[in-house]
Formats: C-alpha cells, sequence, structure tokens
C-alpha cells in the first residue's frame, strides 16, 4: 500500500469511520480493498461475492477494477480528491474510438484529458514517442480541446517523491488551463527522464 502518499493516506484516515460495504453482503470493506476497487461503483469483498453477484445479476455494470497500475489508480484518486466538484472519468472509449483515453477532468468550462504513459524510451526515440500524434492531432488541432499527458521513463509510483511532484505539476497544469480559460487546443506534455528531471514542453493549435 502506497501509505507514502499523503492524499492516500488521509483519503483512509476519513474512510474508518464511513467505510464502504461489499455490493452483494454488505460487509465492510477493508481500506485495502476499498482502494483496489476505488474506480468501480460496485465494490465487493471477495471474489465469490462478485461471481455471485454476477450470477444471479447477469448485469453488465462494471465490477472489476479498471486500471491496469497502480500509477494510473492514484493518479485517479489523486484527481477526485483534487476537484470534487467536477466529474473526473477514466478509460474513455467514446472519445475517440478506437483509442482510449485514460482520464478527463470535465470542468464547467471544457473538458480536460489526461493521458499516463510509463513507458517512455526518450534517448533512442525521442521523436517517435513523444510524437504520438494521433490523439494530439485529433484533441488539440482538430477539435480545439486541452490534453495533458505526463510520460516517464521510469517507475515513478515506487518514486514517491518523484510521483508527488509529478502530480503537483499535474494539478498546476489543470488549474492554469481553468484559470486561464482561452479556447483552442493544447497539449501539455510533462516528461519524467530517467534522472528523475522534469521536462515540460508545450503546443497550441
Ligand atoms: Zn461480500
Amino acid at each position: 500500500m502506497a501509505t507514502e502518499f499523503n492524499f492516500i493516506k488521509s483519503l483512509e484516515k476519513s474512510y474508518d469511520s464511513h467505510p464502504a460495504v461489499c455490493y452483494y453482503c454488505g460487509k465492510p470493506l477493508s481500506f485495502k480493498k476499498f482502494y483496489k476497487q476505488y474506480e468501480v461503483p460496485q465494490k465487493f469483498c471477495s471474489k465469490k461475492c462478485k461471481n455471485s453477484y454476477a450470477k444471479e445479476t447477469s448485469d453488465t455494470l462494471k465490477t472489476s477494477e479498471e486500471f491496469s497500475s497502480q500509477t494510473e489508480r492514484a493518479i485517479y484518486t489523486f484527481l477526485t480528491l483534487q476537484y470534487p466538484s467536477y466529474v473526473v472519468k477514466h478509460n474513455l472509449k467514446d472519445v475517440y474510438p478506437p483509442y482510449e483515453i485514460d482520464m478527463c477532468v470535465e470542468t464547467n468550462e471544457f473538458p480536460i484529458y489526461l493521458e499516463y504513459n510509463g513507458n517512455l524510451h526518450w534517448s533512442n526515440s525521442r521523436k517517435r514517442q513523444l510524437n504520438d500524434k494521433i490523439k494530439k492531432d485529433e484533441l488539440c488541432a482538430r477539435r480545439q480541446l486541452k490534453l495533458v499527458r505526463l510520460w516517464s521513463e521510469i517507475g515513478i509510483y515506487s518514486r514517491p517523491s518523484v510521483f508527488n511532484e509529478a502530480l503537483k505539476k499535474l494539478k498546476e497544469e489543470i488549474d492554469t488551463l481553468i484559470k486561464n480559460n482561452i479556447n483552442g487546443g493544447k497539449c501539455i506534455e510533462i516528461v519524467v527522464d530517467k534522472n528523475e528531471e522534469f521536462h515540460r514542453y508545450t503546443e497550441e493549435f
């Protein structure tokens, strides 16, 4: 459990007084189980309960966790805690099919799309990787929307100080976009290189 992250720690602190309960049997969930299923509305205490529920109801609602990495779940959790008055979506499949957009903060003015890529190989193919032009062209250039991308050459989840810094920068970018409220496409890329240094690139469309 990433107890080094303050925002998760404070979430856990407030959790114990109002724990979530298993959607099937009603048993209170430990924080660990709650957090592992943070992004899905129906949470279960065990595989058994989850399967029983699925069998009884043939429910097609999402009942399994969506995030493939701890990093993504932590980013999502962070955003929901930072922006309680906005809807924060994840794994968006209907924005630009067949592509998936990792997350979106629905502000009052415009959606801010967010992507995380923890497999950047910057030195060899910086241009190709950072290019990843398809989504940028469609969302920022053609649709004039905002996209913020966090790229990393190293695992940032296991480096709490780097991860906290990345989250701070992510929030600063989102806050600035909201505050300035300027129309037009914009792509902001935050890159963490293998020396744990941050780089920032922006493009306007
Ligand atoms: Zn249960």
